[in-house]
């Protein structure tokens, strides 16, 4: 498996206070890898870096074999990487339609009107309730259409690696079981997922790989079916034990299962779809 993106001994930090110490971690083209960890952990932090928003101070991020460490966001954004923030960020007196656009404005290449329909038409598909409310202004929408546009508006720039910050904060459970459903589908369809979450549990059950970040380091990381069955995971993040056979996270498990995945179908000698 290839990296698509490869952080190795990151630092940053605000003003004086440094808050990932020596961060490494890598996302293989096809994953979906969860960050977890607590609040103030460092998680958003992270991406903001991947990102250009926060600068580096020490150690390289690379995004397919390419340095973005000292690139201006808005390059990284057009090399493929788009992110869908925390708490959404929509501008919320434009209609869903015109927030759509915007994420288009990310592309490198230059849409025309009839891509740009054909792309919306696109994200509509995944979320048939934005073309009801394409004209409804984002900020009437309710906490999970909105968290649909954001991650709509982030598809709408055709992104490679889609990386996406706390997308279940504030929402009822079984909108949150929607929306991590349309992520298990966006890798189904050669998205690759990095994806921070605070309900580790949820995060681990739709992921391939996990890091734990715990005050600006990463102590654990691995295959998220592991870290699900680890002890001191469990106790941390899971809150112990958890034997019910018909949570949420089962059913979208049960659900991804049925889809097609690019390392499964791999190692099946099978042609992903
Ligand atoms: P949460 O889930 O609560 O967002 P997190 O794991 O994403 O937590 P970060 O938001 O990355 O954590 O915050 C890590 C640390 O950096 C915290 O101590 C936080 O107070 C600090 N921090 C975050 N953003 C800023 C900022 N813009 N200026 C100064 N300090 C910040």
């Amino acid at each position: 498996m290839s990296a698509l993106l490869l952080v190795e001994n990151l630092c940053c930090g605000y003003k004086q206070m440094e808050v990932l110490h020596s961060v490494s971690l890598e996302v293989g083209q096809g994953e979906i890898v969860a960050l977890v960890g607590a609040n103030g952990a460092g998680k958003s932090t992270l991406l903001n870096t991947i990102t250009g928003i926060v600068p580096t101070w020490s150690g390289r991020i690379s995004y397919e074999n390419t340095p973005i460490s000292s690139r201006p966001t808005r390059d990284i954004v057009r090399m493929g990487l788009a992110v869908v923030p925390e708490r959404r960020q929509l501008f919320g007196s434009m209609s869903v339609e015109e927030n759509l656009m915007i994420g288009a404005y990310a592309r490198p290449d230059r849409p025309t009107n009839r891509t740009l329909r054909d792309n919306m038409e696109e994200v509509f598909e995944l979320f048939p309730k934005l073309r009801e409310r394409r004209r409804q202004l984002a900020q009437s929408m309710s906490g999970g259409e909105q968290q649909m546009t954001a991650i709509a508006r982030a598809l709408m720039a055709k992104p490679r690696l889609l990386l996406l910050d706390e997308p279940s904060l504030g929402l009822a459970p079984l909108i949150v079981d929607q929306i991590m459903e349309q992520i298990v589908k966006l890798r189904a369809g050669g998205c690759t997922l990095l994806l921070v979450e605070q309900n580790a549990r949820l995060a681990l059950s739709v992921s391939d790989r996990a890091y734990v970040v715990e005050t600006g380091n990463i102590p654990l990381s691995g295959r998220a079916s592991d870290l699900l069955d680890n002890e001191t995971v469990r106790d941390a993040y899971l809150g112990g034990r958890n034997d019910s056979t018909d949570s949420m996270e089962d059913r979208i498990r049960a659900k991804a299962s049925m889809l097609p995945h690019p390392h499964r179908a791999a190692a099946d000698g099978r042609v992903p779809a």
